[in-house]
């Protein structure tokens, strides 16, 4: 990424490509690009013509994939797609075979010694691929690849924005929409580079895929048939999940999600940062000795050369001082993570994602009606998403604080609300 530019007057600029499209949102499908695909999709429902730009060469460029908890934002994606393709819901889940049940149980065990310590009780909650729904969300959108953004610029004549990428080219719009995730461009664009930036949290955790024989993975599923959650009192979290069945009657081709994560300073994070795959995996590994099933046992299965992802954790409060936009008249504004990075161990990013879609598409539909301005809907937008999903950042981070200290842990907020929504 090349040097970061603020948001400046195009008086001067060279003539715009391709400004045939009402709304223009950057980022759809690397990598996840949930929020930039149901945004098209609701304006492609509303009939209002958009164009997604997005930086990576394909749909399917990223290799890596993993799957979500969807709970009370199912019913913003579903308000965003056509009917057919809600329909198809639930071939997207990690176990297509078996329909997403009304009432459900996520537990939560002592991950030392396997003793219960509680569980939380959802109604529908959808597990889903991010491969697999990134595929259900990108038919008939118009999705432009390859491209970078770079810079944004505002006509002097207060109409349109334009968006700048580092191939060169450029496009104007009526709107702006920034879905490009927690490391966003266009929030570093918005608010210079410091204030934009996400903040960097003293955890972080180690996932893995992984297939095992057929006796393995149903000695591994039997703990539960989709996910269950640990807290380790040495500060661990971890959590254990079925990622794809797709042929219930094959465990040996089921493949398997699980992670840990960990209290991790910024000094440590520094240090090892170069580390080598082996590296990471012989300390997660190390990690799990201490752990009991199903991960010990899954973490001593897997090969010694097995693939890993190491992330630090980081957030974005859009509700902290110094935080908030200028979206010049309504014409640019964030949504989905570029808007508000949160740690995932409460499991909401997603669903607060598919609801700034859904609030966003009936905010471009007000104003483009003429029901209200363009300024006044976008800053209603922003209004009740900074409220809602800032207040979800600053909770999220305590609760991943709270589920890695033992002394804690029971008054976190996944263990006393749930997967709740925090104004719910
Ligand atoms: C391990 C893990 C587990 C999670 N579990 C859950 C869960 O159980 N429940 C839940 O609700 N949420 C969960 N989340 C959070 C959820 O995945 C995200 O909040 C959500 O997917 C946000 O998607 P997004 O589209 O806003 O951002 P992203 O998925 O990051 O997409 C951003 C897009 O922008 C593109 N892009 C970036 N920069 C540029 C640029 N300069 N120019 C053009 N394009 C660009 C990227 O390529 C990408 O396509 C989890 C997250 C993780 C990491």
């Amino acid at each position: 990424m090349g040097e970061y530019l603020s948001v400046m007057e195009d008086r001067n600029l060279p003539v715009v490509s391709g400004a045939s499209a009402t709304v223009l949102i950057i980022g759809a499908v690397g990598d996840l690009g949930t929020t930039g695909l149901a945004l098209a999709q609701g304006f492609r429902k509303a009939g209002i013509r958009c164009t997604i730009f997005e930086k990576h060469e394909s749909l399917h460029a990223q290799p890596r994939d993993w799957n979500m908890g969807l709970h009370w934002g199912a019913t913003a994606l579903q308000g965003v797609l056509d009917c057919e393709s809600w329909d198809k819901i639930q071939t997207v889940h990690v176990d297509p075979s078996a329909p997403v049940a009304d009432h459900d149980v996520l537990k939560f065990i002592n991950s030392m010694t396997g003793e219960p310590m509680s569980e939380i009780h959802t109604s529908k909650f959808y597990r889903l691929r991010r491969s697999k729904l990134r595929s259900l969300l990108e038919h008939e959108l118009d999705i432009r690849y390859k491209k970078v953004l770079k810079n944004i610029s505002m006509s002097g004549d207060g109409r349109t924005a334009t968006v700048h990428f580092e191939d060169g080219s450029s496009y104007a719009g009526q709107f702006v929409i920034a879905a490009d995730g927690a490391r966003s461009t266009a929030r570093q664009l918005l608010l210079g580079k410091n204030k934009g930036a996400v903040r960097r949290l003293p955890y972080a955790a180690t996932f893995v895929h992984a297939k095992f024989t057929a006796e393995q993975a149903l000695y591994l599923r039997s703990f539960h048939p989709l996910y269950i959650a640990g807290i380790h009192p040495s500060g661990f979290f971890s959590f254990f999940g079925m990622h794809e069945a797709e042929d219930p009657d094959r465990p040996e081709t089921w493949t398997f999600f699980f992670y840990i994560s960990w209290k991790y300073s910024l000094e440590e994070q520094d240090s090892t940062a170069g580390w080598s795959n082996k590296q990471r995996l012989d300390q997660v590994k190390s990690f799990a000795k201490d752990f009991c099933d199903p991960w010990k046992s899954a973490f001593e299965w897997i090969s010694d050369d097995h693939q890993v992802w190491y992330m630090g954790l980081t957030d974005f409060d859009p509700g902290s001082k110094g935080h908030y936009w200028n979206n010049h008249g309504g014409r640019v504004t964030l949504a989905g993570d570029a808007a508000h990075a949160m740690t995932y161990q409460r499991g909401q990013g997603l669903n607060h994602s598919v609801t700034d879609a859904a609030k966003l598409v009936n905010a471009v539909t007000d104003a483009v009606s003429g029901l209200s301005s363009q300024a006044t809907s976008i800053s209603a937008y922003e209004d009740e998403m900074i409220a809602r999903a800032g207040g979800e950042v600053r909770l999220s981070t305590i609760n991943t604080e709270m589920l890695h200290d033992w002394e804690r842990v029971l008054a976190s907020p996944v263990l006393t609300s749930g997967m709740k929504h925090k104004h719910k």
